[in-house]
């Protein structure tokens, strides 16, 4: 499992459990991955590090 760094539209930063990159990508495209404090689904990843 991965462990990504992903911020919403409104600024929020929180933590996704990913099996990989292109399963991010799978779900971030299909608008399945939602910001857990305002439900805002215009992810974006964000470098670790
Ligand atoms: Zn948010």
């Amino acid at each position: 499992m991965k462990v990504l760094n992903l911020r919403c539209a409104n600024g929020h930063g929180f933590e996704g459990w990913f099996g990989s990159d292109d399963e991010f990508l799978e779900q971030n495209g299909g608008g399945r991955i939602e910001c857990p404090l305002c439900n805002d689904r215009v992810i974006t990843r964000m470098r670790r590090g």
